[in-house]
């Protein structure tokens, strides 16, 4: 308890930036609900898709963080792009929050650690504090990767770029209402979502794997995720490009990965199986 306390003081204060900006974005899906359309919600869907499954899950998370397979890099720089439009700060410092994750989890370095409560796991981390303001040190230490990519430091820079021009595109398409959609709306969602692994998937679901951390899976926010739900999976074998290891553990970040391999776009592709019992063994038992 006595952590838990010390833990919470070094990191109370809010943080006005990312406070601002989740507020301003929470509020605006506001006014979306008042101008619904189908191709409105198509647009929020399709741009979901691109940004939570082909640039978060399998961009920021599976590529960057845990190079979980191999890609060209026009793959791995548009992917980048996709996942810089869930407006989750920039790769470098999320794939350093995330590896320090997976190192330090469930405790005092854990930057969303479940130890201080649910809401601090899901979005408590983001709002008060210092969140993914890493300095130059600790990302040199955890993405040094990343930092020798010109590309990557430089859409660090400018990584709000790209949802901007998104914006302008749903805006040409159709108009404010569809920017509330598939920008605010959308962004809105896919945090969520993705927050959802962070504290859901810590606390609710089954542990296939005796991790040393609370990880579970959970179908809901595997369904939310377009597969990174099965977190359990992941935390007992987190560099495996495949999460839902099950045939009804849907795992769609998986199936893309497979869809690349077949264009020849993803190669050496890490792969963790449930070890089959031997059927000698089977029978015997
Ligand atoms: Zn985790
Ligand atoms: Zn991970």
């Amino acid at each position: 308890m006595q952590n838990v306390i010390e833990f919470e003081q070094t990191r109370r204060d809010i943080n006005w930036k990312n406070l601002s900006i989740v507020i301003v974005f929470h509020l605006l899906t506001i006014p979306a609900l008042f101008v619904f359309s189908w191709q409105n919600l198509a647009a929020m869907l399709i741009g979901n898709w691109i940004v939570g499954s082909l640039g978060v899950g399998l961009g920021y998370h599976r590529l960057l963080t845990h190079r979980s397979f191999k890609a060209p890099k026009w793959l791995e720089y548009t992917l980048t792009v996709f996942g810089a439009m869930a407006i989750q700060d920039d790769a470098p410092k999320w794939v350093a929050t995330h590896r320090i994750h997976h190192k330090f989890v469930e405790t005092d370095k854990d930057p969303h650690s479940t130890r201080p409560g649910f809401w601090w796991a899901h979005m408590e981390w983001i709002l008060r504090g210092t969140a993914q303001d890493h300095d130059h040190a600790t990302l040199q230490k955890y993405v040094p990767d990343l930092l020798k990519d010109k590309f990557h430091v430089l859409l660090a820079k400018y990584y709000y770029v790209p949802l901007v021009v998104s914006g302008v595109v749903l805006y040409a398409i159709g108009g404010w209402s569809m920017v509330l959609w598939g920008v605010f709306a959308r962004v809105g969602f896919g945090w969520h979502s993705t927050w959802l692994v962070n504290s859901a998937t810590h606390f609710f679901g089954k542990r296939r794997f005796t991790t040393k951390d609370d990880s579970t899976n959970n179908a809901l926010v595997a369904i939310l995720t377009f597969g990174e739900g099965w977190h359990n999976n992941h935390h007992a074998q987190p560099t495996s490009a495949r999460h839902g290891l099950k045939w009804y553990e849907f795992d769609m970040n998986w199936l893309t990965i497979r869809v690349f391999e077949k264009l020849g776009w993803a190669k050496e592709i890490r792969r963790f199986e449930i070890k089959k019992v031997p059927t000698e063994l089977k029978r015997a038992a």
